[in-house]
């Protein structure tokens, strides 16, 4: 079910309970702001998921509310995650959805990495 992402923050979301390590994840990542695993159910090759640690609901929020840091630090994780895997030569796809026009199921913010194949058009056409 997508998400309205103007609502507040839940903290029982299942990535803040991976986050907390209450339930298991398949970890590539691990620094002060970023955490990456692999998604349950890969829609590439290779679809990594990185979040921040904050308490963020999408990315419109972190963009609002992270502070420098955090964002400078999240950013750079994604770089760091994507050149690790391998991904930018021959090149990968970053997403994040937000809300439910985008198609949002769970609300602490996320980027889906996509690689390994050649990926297509943007949207559904
Ligand atoms: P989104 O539609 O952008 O909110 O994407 C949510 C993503 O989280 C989907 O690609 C799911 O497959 C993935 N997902 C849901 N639960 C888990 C989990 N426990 N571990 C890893 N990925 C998950």
């Amino acid at each position: 079910m997508p998400i309205d992402a103007t609502q507040p923050y839940d903290p029982n979301n299942i990535f803040a309970k991976i986050l907390r390590g209450e339930i298991p994840s398949k970890r590539v990542y691990e620094d002060e702001h970023a955490l990456a695993f692999h998604d349950i159910n890969p829609q590439a090759p290779h679809h990594i998921l990185v979040i921040p640690k904050g308490p963020y609901v999408s990315w419109d929020d972190f963009s609002a509310k992270g502070s420098d840091a955090e964002i400078a630090g999240f950013v750079r994780a994604v770089g760091v995650i994507a050149r690790e895997a391998g991904m930018v030569e021959p090149g990968y796809r970053l997403l994040a959805n937000i809300g439910a026009d985008g198609g949002q199921e769970v609300p602490h913010l996320h980027v889906h990495l996509f690689a390994g194949k050649r990926l297509g058009p943007m949207l559904m056409r």
